[in-house]
């Protein structure tokens, strides 16, 4: 079976991503309120209509790297801050180590977003366990791997990593923010979710979805 993503499919990934991101705006409010200054669901709204709106008009993305490293781009521009620049480098950072331009294996997705989290943890230097998108996304990404070494399937593979990165969220309910604003609400946060960590538990739910 040939099982990859095809430049079509990825943009219509990173095209159902933006979609249910914009959607989740006044979840991610809601969330962002409780536990910070109540700006990530309007930072990752217009991040991500920048980005929808380049890949219905911008017809000259023709690679998965170019795609990715668009996306990521725009997210930076954007959004601004700190999170843009954590969520611009989940899509920037591991891709250019990838060679196929016209194809995406499962191999190479999972590759990409493992060296994205490591550079993402370098840069905003959160661990497991601070009450992050560190918290969702490590978990999705060792799912993904443990799922290629099983022979999982990309459908099979990414349901796992999004189920993967719902446990995660759970978990950052119980957690004492350690990084960004959320820090200053201390014990106020437990019992909350992080917001960050609900937006790549989505993100992963769009990459679900889309395949
Ligand atoms: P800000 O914290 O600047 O207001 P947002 O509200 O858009 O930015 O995003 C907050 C989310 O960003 C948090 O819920 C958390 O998941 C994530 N985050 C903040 N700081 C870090 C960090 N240093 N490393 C990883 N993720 C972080
Ligand atoms: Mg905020």
């Amino acid at each position: 079976m040939i099982d990859y993503l095809t430049i079509n499919e990825t943009l219509n990934m990173f095209k159902k991503i933006s979609i249910k991101i914009i959607e989740n705006e006044p979840l991610l409010t809601q969330i962002d309120l409780k536990t910070g200054d109540g700006d990530h669901g309007t930072g990752m709204k217009i991040g991500f209509q920048a980005v929808l709106n380049m890949l219905e008009q911008d017809k000259s993305l023709n690679s998965i790297q170019e795609i990715f490293k668009s996306v990521g781009m725009k997210l930076i521009d954007t959004m601004g801050g700190v999170s843009g620049v954590l969520f611009g480098t989940l899509f920037i950072s591991g891709i250019s180590k990838i060679k196929n331009n016209e194809h995406l294996t499962l191999e190479e997705f999972q590759k990409a977003l493992n060296l994205a989290t490591d550079a993402i943890m370098e840069r905003g230097g959160a661990y497991l366990g601070d009450k992050t998108m560190i918290d969702a996304l490590m978990p999705a990404v060792c799912a993904l791997k443990q799922s290629c070494e099983e022979g999982l399937n990309f459908k099979e593979a990414t349901k796992k990593a999004y189920q993967a990165a719902k446990d995660g969220v759970d978990n950052t309910k119980k957690m004492l923010a350690k990084k960004g604003r959320a820090m200053s609400f201390r014990e106020k946060s437990i019992g909350y979710q992080d917001a960050g960590a609900t937006s790549i538990m989505l993100i992963f739910s769009a990459i679900y979805e889309s395949i």
